[in-house]
């Protein structure tokens, strides 16, 4: 591309509309699996130009795509099929095309799949529907004037009138919702002449102001401040690690580099895992910068997904917080990237394209050319060892502002201060929780397991309970009466006879969940208020918002909570945390399996005690001894991330060595096993690369698919992706075989 396109003026492509002239052709990156763009026929009187979103037609259907470059000119101009149209929405900028190439070219995804998500809303691509709003015609009727006859003046119609009176224009909807009837009476009352229509901008995006004042910043605050502000100034790539303890605050400094970016008038988007957009971060942002930032996630409306798809195109949507899919929003001038919590493991995409949200932003603020800040108080490993090079700048925060110490961490060894037989809280966990209800504070209790128990046992003939289309264990959910299989979504009713002996009453739960936890605080603590809090008993950000608001406000006593309640939120009542099961995380051959259990219960303990009471931790295992453990109890955070650091430079494994999982499943065992033996045979190997298995997947059944796994291992600096891609090359796969490939691989299920 480039000299090539620039045939009629700055970039565009012009239909000439004569017989004789050129023919003018461009391709048009489809967001569809396919390997590459498509060329498509400029009609007379169109002009078109890279990034344009057009319409064309494929087959029997017309999809919509993006003008990638001129025509390769393979197909032959008789049989090139035209561009319906252009849609009226700014073209995608050079620097996104090219970040979706990239992102296909790293994960091995076919660039429309990468496409797909940028493209995400299709409405956003026609022109938004202007919003009805009504408005009184007069307060008062107009001399002479007369009611329609036949009209009537219902209390409902008066409480419409009555909103209008003191209150700004507002759409039908909002007018029933406010007063409490339906849409119709809005509809009466403007055929009677009393309200009048009007058109209201349909997008509601704030817009932050960058000349709001923050507070006024301690010294290593203020010092972390000035470097991101130089850097956002600068204007050029820099990748920076801002590495603090909780409420050392991060979050006020990244909020000045985001009012520098404002204030050279570019985009910012601020990444942040799924739960943790909470209305409280919002809230806060919207207190900072007098009005919210456009938000992007998975709860939006059609509407708001819509607008805020356009407003990031147009550039009036300045800040958009978002997870990890944002990334793919086509702003018209980004000119900073902030990852928040960017060790979190929720920034893995799993399936569909297979990427790393926190590895993608830092190429696309290579490419764009600016400043990208990962923001953690336990940074990845991948992301120390980059500061500890130099490849990242590090800016450390090192003390919790406003002096507020770290909590107290204390083990509780299982084996010697146990709990009684089928309860889960030990003896000097029990005696805390008392101590913190006479004291008029909240207790957290933590447990990273949904539902009453993770298996169930006869105990007549040993049966346990198995989801039929995963190698996984039904979760006994009593609460909502079902079994369930977390990987699947399986859901069966309780039984009470099991299905292996038909014995009644022999099914017993084993291991505790939330559910069962809570159980066991009712009984101990019948007086205490006390709630679970877990992705399944609140339904959407909402009411995790609501319950996040009555646990800020002490209308809870005892909280029991999985993962969902361990992300930043701020509880100034919340002095004592109590972890269940600290081993949890641990088991498994996960080679992450360590650092992961590392950064959660540090990021749980970092709950207590965050206002002016000091907190205590207090953290159940059978492994005392375990690094892990060790390291949470002295609070030696860069110790552990050594010996970390030295087992898997051992090993060369990440970050020390690269990985690419295969990943082969299908419904047929037989020829999926047979695919995966194939592409065994075919493997590179050599003396700096290795490929592991086949071997059946620890999930080696998945929503009723087989899977077998290779693992291909390789040095750091070695580009994988060649090499994969000749390698797949030589092996043919059935069509009901799927190869997957994950490059960096998170997860090892
Ligand atoms: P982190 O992001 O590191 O967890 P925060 O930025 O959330 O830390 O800060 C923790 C708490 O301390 C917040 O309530 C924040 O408003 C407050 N805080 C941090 N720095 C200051 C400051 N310079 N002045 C006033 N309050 C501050
Ligand atoms: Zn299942």
């Amino acid at each position: 591309m480039g000299a090539s396109l620039t045939r009629s003026g700055a970039g565009a492509i012009g239909g000439q509309g004569d017989l004789l002239g050129p023919e003018v052709r461009v391709s048009v990156m489809l967001p569809l699996p396919l390997r590459e763009a498509y060329d498509y026929r400029v009609p007379p009187g169109m002009t078109l130009a890279p990034g344009d979103f057009v319409e064309v037609p494929l087959g029997p259907r017309r999809v919509h795509g993006v003008v990638w470059g001129d025509g390769a000119g393979a197909v032959d101009s008789g049989r090139l099929k035209a561009v319906v149209r252009r849609f009226d929405v700014p073209p995608m900028p050079e620097v996104q095309r090219r970040f979706i190439e990239w992102v296909a070219a790293y994960t091995m995804t076919l660039p429309g799949m990468v496409l797909k998500m940028a493209v995400s809303v299709p409405a956003a691509l026609e022109p938004p529907r202007p919003l009805v709003a009504y408005q009184r015609i007069n307060a008062e009727p107009p001399a002479g004037f007369k009611m329609p006859p036949g009209f009537k003046m219902t209390d409902a119609r008066r409480r419409v009138l009555a909103l209008l009176d003191d209150g700004p224009a507002r759409t039908a909807t909002e007018l029933a919702e406010e007063a409490g009837c339906g849409v119709t009476v809005v509809r009466g009352l403007t055929e009677a002449g009393l309200l009048e229509p009007v058109m209201l901008n349909p997008t509601r995006i704030g817009r932050p102001d960058w000349t709001a004042d923050g507070p006024s910043l301690s010294p290593d605050q203020a010092a972390a401040a000035r470097v991101l502000r130089e850097k956002v100034e600068q204007r050029v790539y820099a990748p920076i690690l801002l590495d603090g303890v909780t409420g050392s605050g991060k979050t006020e400094v990244y909020y000045e580099a985001i009012s520098a970016a404002l204030k050279a008038g570019r985009q910012v988007l601020v990444l942040l895992p799924e739960i943790a957009l909470s209305a409280q971060g919002l809230d806060r942002f919207a207190r900072r910068f007098g009005a919210p930032p456009a938000e992007w996630h998975s709860d939006l409306t059609g509407a708001a997904r819509r607008d805020t798809w356009r407003a990031v195109a147009n550039g009036e949507a300045t800040v958009v917080v978002g997870a990890r899919s944002a990334l793919f929003l086509p702003y018209r001038d980004l000119g900073l990237i902030i990852v928040d919590e960017e060790h979190d493991a929720a920034y893995k995409q799993e399936d569909g394209a297979i990427y790393h949200a926190r590895d993608m932003a830092v190429a696309r603020a290579h490419l764009g050319g600016f400043p990208i800040v990962l923001v953690s108080a336990t940074p990845s490993l991948e992301t120390q060892i980059n500061a500890d090079t130099g490849r990242y700048t590090r800016i450390h925060l090192p003390a919790r502002h406003g002096g507020a110490v770290l909590p107290e961490v204390k083990l509780i060894d299982l084996r010697a201060d146990r709990p009684p037989a089928r309860h889960w809280l030990a003896p000097t966990l029990r005696k805390a929780l008392q101590a913190t209800l006479d004291e008029g504070e909240q207790a957290m209790l933590f447990l990273n397991r949904r539902g009453y128990a993770p298996l169930t046992l006869c105990r007549a003939c040993g049966h346990r309970l198995q989801c039929p289309n995963c190698t996984a264990w039904l979760v006994e959910h009593r609460l909502a009466r079902k079994l369930q299989c977390h990987h699947c979504g399986l859901q069966q009713p309780i039984m009470d006879k099991c299905p292996n002996c038909f014995e009644e009453g022999t099914l017993a739960a084993c291991g505790p969940g939330v559910e069962r936890v809570h159980e066991e605080v009712l009984e101990l603590f019948p007086k205490a208020r006390s709630a679970i809090m877990a992705s399944d008993t609140l339904f959407g950000p909402r009411a995790i918002q609501e319950m996040i608001r009555k646990i800020a406000d002490h209308e809870l006593d005892i909280i029991i909570g999985t993962q969902v309640m361990a992300k930043g939120h701020h509880f100034p009542m919340l002095t004592l945390v109590g972890v269940v099961d600290g081993d949890l995380g641990l088991a498994g051959g996960d080679l992450r399996a360590a650092e992961r259990t590392y950064q959660l219960l540090h990021q749980v303990a970092g709950r207590a005690g965050r206002g002016q009471r000091p907190g205590t931790v207090y953290l159940q295992t059978y492994m005392p001894e375990h690094p892990v453990m060790q390291a949470l109890a002295v609070h030696d955070r860069d110790g552990f991330y050594q010996l970390e650091a030295e087992m898997r430079m051992e090993v060369a494994m990440p970050p020390f060595g690269r990985l690419a999982a295969i990943i082969v499943s299908g419904e047929d065992a037989a020829l999926v096993e047979r695919t995966a033996m194939a592409l065994g045979r075919a493997a590179p190997r050599s003396d700096t690369v290795a490929v592991l298995g086949p071997a059946p997947a620890p999930l080696a059944l998945l929503r009723g698919r087989h899977r077998r796994r290779l693992l291909l291992k390789a040095p750091r600096n070695m580009a994988v992706q060649p090499l994969i891609a000749g390698w797949l090359e030589q092996v043919e796969v059935p069509a009901s075989v799927r190869v997957q490939v994950d490059v960096d691989p998170y997860s090892f299920m």
